[in-house]
């Protein structure tokens, strides 16, 4: 598996490193308010895990499922894969995803959620940014960190649904790109 990545963008320490900062300071940010984080899944399975469990707050945990990749590009369009959100009446949600890229999933799930759902308030929280011009403007509050338009996985990132569990973040070889292309 490791003989398809071509390089190694961001390491696992320094991802790690660099969740312990986000961490801090969102738990400064929602310290005594009624926080609910709902992830973006399948992405940010790992994401998830490693941030929350440096945020030693009394916190709610939801998911959603969306789709809107299919190999190495956008589908343009966004699917959701369940009908209901949470119920996060009275909460304070923080939106979390794995990567910002056209902005079209994050402005999704905003609108959704912005419709009468309820919450207190709304922020975005992603682990990697591209530098591409964004189709959806979208601002998060918490990233972290920018990195160039490439397509990457690992780290909870795909290619056709491999490469999820690779530890760290990289870009792959022309030649694994054309091996799992379908
Ligand atoms: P957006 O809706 O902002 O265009 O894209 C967000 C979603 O597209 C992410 O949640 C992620 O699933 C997928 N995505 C965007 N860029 C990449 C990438 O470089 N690698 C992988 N594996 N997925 C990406
Ligand atoms: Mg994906």
């Amino acid at each position: 598996m490791t003989d398809d990545v071509a390089k190694v963008l961001l390491g696992e320490r320094v991802i790690l490193s660099r969740l312990d900062e986000l961490a801090l300071q969102i738990t400064e940010d929602y310290r005594g308010k009624e926080l609910t984080v709902i992830a973006i899944l399948n992405g940010s399975f790992i994401f998830l895990a490693d941030l929350l469990r440096r945020i030693p707050l009394p916190v709610q945990v939801e998911s959603l499922s969306i789709a809107s990749y299919d190999g190495v590009k956008s589908t343009g369009s966004v699917e959701f894969r369940q009908a209901r959100l949470a119920d996060v009446r009275g909460r304070h949600v923080l939106l979390l995803d794995d990567i910002l890229d056209s902005g079209l999933t994050v402005h999704a799930v905003r609108e959704r959620l912005a419709d009468g759902s309820g919450a207190l308030s709304l922020r975005s929280c992603v682990l990697l940014r591209k530098s591409v011009p964004q189709i959806r403007q979208i601002d998060p509050d918490y990233v972290g960190f920018d990195i160039p338009d490439e397509f990457v996985v690992g780290y909870g990132l795909d290619y056709n649904e491999r490469y999820r569990n690779l530890p760290y973040i990289g870009v792959l070889t022309d030649e694994a790109i054309r091996r799992y292309a379908r």
